[in-house]
């Protein structure tokens, strides 16, 4: 069977980027197909950890960042839910005296973006958090950050997208995209055919794969954060929490639950399988248990992990193709794009609308790898 769909905009990649993107370029009335291999938000985007947080983030991307927080506060307006976003605070600790200073060298580095992080020393920060362990030199607040919960986010972004009218195609495998020199052709497994104008290459962990087709060679690898999740344990602890160095991360839900994540598992991109690697992850509990006494008798009742895409210098590629006009790329978020997606969605739409954008990405340009040739 064979299908032929014409759009201004063709998206590979039913992650967060991708619908976030479907959303903000239909409220702008551009029509949009997206073709999605599996089910939208079923790859990082589903299964992440939920943080959302700004603190700690490279300077560079604060300013995107910024933006994407401005709309986590509207989301139930957006997308119809809050996704069980909570602003928690988010705290992050330091066990010596090195770790404290270079939590206020980045408080320094992130002064003038809004992030209004305080400092906290050892007496301080046991004082308002008594769930806290011994070895805690002190640690930084920023009170405007929190979590979600990464399985609604994405489906949510993916139902507005589609109320809004975008067309979106589960089940769809991009086989090749080609540009000839006034629209882009994109083939689908099952003889799916889009041509648009612009082509937004949202396709996450495989991204770089497409990228190639154009001609832009990128050193994307696929990374497996380890998550893990207690039974649900009486309410104690507020903030989502990290530590200097990101040995382990954990956060409460509301239903008592902690959601922790640290080290990395395995996985093969090319067949989509990903293992949760126990020793990593018993490594990380015990950190969590020194500096949260109350989760040593919690009890694991679920591991997994998920693959993302990562780049060596830990920025993702955002912005416009160095060799094709109209292909935009959005891939590579190397770990931290949850927060990041309601605003990548909309930088995608002005760069489509507009040919620009006014959040600064150049520091995300996939002309850092000297791509063109
Ligand atoms: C375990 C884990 C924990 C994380 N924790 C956090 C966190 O706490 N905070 C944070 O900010 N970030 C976190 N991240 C990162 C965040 O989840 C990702 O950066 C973000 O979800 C990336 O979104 P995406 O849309 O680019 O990728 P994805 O969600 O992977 O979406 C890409 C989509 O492209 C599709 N696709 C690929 N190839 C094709 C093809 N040929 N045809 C059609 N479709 C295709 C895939 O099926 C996939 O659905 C975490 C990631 C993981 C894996």
């Amino acid at each position: 069977m064979s299908e032929r769909l014409t759009a201004d905009v063709a998206i590979i990649g039913g992650g967060l980027m991708g619908c976030s993107a479907a959303l903000a370029l239909r409220r702008m009335n551009l029509s949009v197909v997206l073709l999605e291999q599996g089910w939208c938000g079923a790859q990082a985007s589903g299964v992440n950890y939920g943080g959302v947080r700004r603190q700690g983030r490279p300077v560079v991307q604060l300013p995107l960042s910024q933006r994407a927080y401005a709309i986590w506060q509207r989301l139930p307006q957006l997308i119809g839910s809050d996704c069980e976003y909570a602003i928690s605070g988010h705290l992050k600790l330091a066990r010596n005296e090195a770790e404290l200073a270079s939590l206020e060298d980045y408080r320094g580095q992130a002064d003038g973006f809004g992030l209004q992080l305080e400092i906290l020393g050892r007496e301080a920060l046991r004082q308002r958090y008594p769930w806290l362990g011994e070895n805690i030199a002190g640690g930084s607040l920023c009170p405007g950050d929190g979590h979600a919960n990464p399985r609604l986010v994405a489906a949510a972004f993916a139902l507005a997208a589609r109320n809004h009218g975008a067309d979106l195609r589960e089940g769809t495998t991009v086989e090749s995209a080609v540009f000839d020199g006034r629209q882009f052709t994109v083939c689908a497994a099952g003889g799916l055919e889009v041509k648009a104008k612009f082509l937004l290459n949202c396709a996450g962990a495989w991204g770089a794969k497409f990228a190639e087709q154009f001609g832009e060679q990128v050193p994307e690898y696929p990374i497996f954060p380890n998550m893990w999740v207690t039974e649900p344990m009486p309410k104690l602890v507020e903030p989502n929490v990290g530590i200097v160095g990101g040995g382990f991360y954990v956060r409460q839900v509301a239903r008592g639950n902690f959601v922790l994540g640290g080290g990395r598992g395995t996985g093969q991109l090319a067949i989509a399988s990903t293992r949760p690697d126990s020793a990593a992850m018993f490594a990380s509990m015990r950190m969590a248990c020194e500096f949260i006494p109350a989760l040593r008798n919690a009890l694991v009742i679920r591991s997994w992990t998920g693959v993302e895409g990562a780049l060596p210098d830990h920025q993702p590629v955002l912005g416009p193709s160095v060799t094709t006009p109209g292909l935009f790329h959005a891939f590579g978020f190397s770990g931290g794009g949850f927060q990041l997606a309601p605003a990548v969605g909309e930088v995608l739409a002005d760069l489509v609308a507009h040919g620009a954008t006014a959040t600064p990405i150049e520091a995300f340009s996939i002309g850092r790898f000297n791509a063109a040739s």
